[in-house]
């Protein structure tokens, strides 16, 4: 049996426990690497960037284990210290509770926020709606004005955010700035080229609707003019009602969709369901929300995986 504290009471303790750690932190290390730049980042992709942008000049650690599901993630009293010690958090607030709370608590103040780098699309951008049939009420994921947090899968968008990434870094290590704003020049145009592959590969394709199981796919479907029909909203581990299934295979029938989309790090049931539903079949369709466990993939392999299965089940040309 282990305890569960709440968060917060976490946060409190743990920042009690580091306060004269803090102010030694940044001068004699304190425990950490002197050398470089402590950063923890909040999940997978974003410590792709902040370790492509830091190279060895920066120590990442990301708070989201692989093989762990980010949204729901819950932090240790250890992850909190890290949170706390950390010369820079790179987190996307909005998406972890968790980790909004504790950057909160810890002050904020060493905290680098990708979602304000750039305008945030609205949760149906992206989306597959029948506005002439006047059908479902709450079945387009049923969540309305909110934003989507998905941003790293438009890798224009990723690259973006690593070029803000690379000021911050030089703001707290002036010495090497040139460094890492040459670091993010090189990780834009590796991002800039799969971006083209993607437009290339998405250009011509017999359909453009995809069938997924959390609509974390919108950036992606808006950048290379696709539509995601998803069988739950914006966070995975919400339960699709029957209704909503109901509606995911007329939609998957209706536009022929000869593959239900499900992730690596939720389960494939109800895409299971649905394929055997529809006659169709199922594929990974990543939405890069974590690596799984041992994985020796990146962004970058994992992405080009995705347009693969992506121009399978589209038929594209
Ligand atoms: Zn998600
Ligand atoms: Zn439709």
């Amino acid at each position: 049996m282990t305890l569960r504290p709440t968060v917060r009471a976490l946060v409190a303790v743990t920042a009690l426990l580091s306060l004269g750690g803090l102010t030694a932190c940044s001068d004699d290390g304190g425990g950490a690497d002197p050398q470089r730049v402590d950063v923890a980042a909040a999940f997978y992709p974003l410590q792709f960037v902040a370790e492509r942008v830091g190279g060895d000049a920066v120590r990442v650690t990301n708070l989201t284990k692989p093989g762990a599901e980010p949204h729901d993630l819950e932090l240790t009293p250890g992850q909190v210290g890290e949170v706390n010690q950390a010369e820079l958090v790179v987190y996307l607030k909005g998406f972890q509770p968790a980790v909004d709370e504790a950057v909160e608590q810890a002050g904020g103040d060493r905290a680098f926020d990708v979602a304000g780098v750039q305008p945030l699309l609205d949760v149906h951008a992206g989306g597959h709606e029948h506005e002439h049939e006047g059908e479902d009420e709450a079945g387009h994921a049923g969540e309305s004005g909110g934003k989507d947090p998905h941003l790293w899968l438009d890798p224009t968008r990723l690259a973006t955010v690593a070029d803000r990434l690379a000021e911050r870094l030089g703001a707290v290590d002036p010495d090497r700035a040139a460094d890492y704003t040459a670091r993010a020049r090189t990780l834009r145009a590796d991002l800039e080229k799969l971006d083209a592959e993607f437009a290339a590969g998405l250009k011509t394709c017999q359909r453009r609707e995809i069938v997924v199981s959390h609509t974390a796919f919108g950036y992606l479907t808006q950048r290379y003019q696709l539509e995601q029909v998803g069988m739950t909203g914006l966070t995975p581990e919400t339960e699709p009602s029957p209704q909503r299934l109901a509606e995911v295979a007329r939609e998957a029938r209706e536009h022929q969709a000869t593959t239900i989309f499900f992730e690596t790090l939720v389960s494939p049931k109800v895409a299971e369901t649905i394929a055997a539903q529809v006659g169709a079949r199922t594929a990974v369709l990543d939405p890069l929300e974590g690596l799984s466990a041992g994985s020796g993939a990146d962004y970058l392999s994992v992405m080009r995986t995705n347009l693969q299965a992506l121009r399978t089940a589209l038929s594209c040309s």
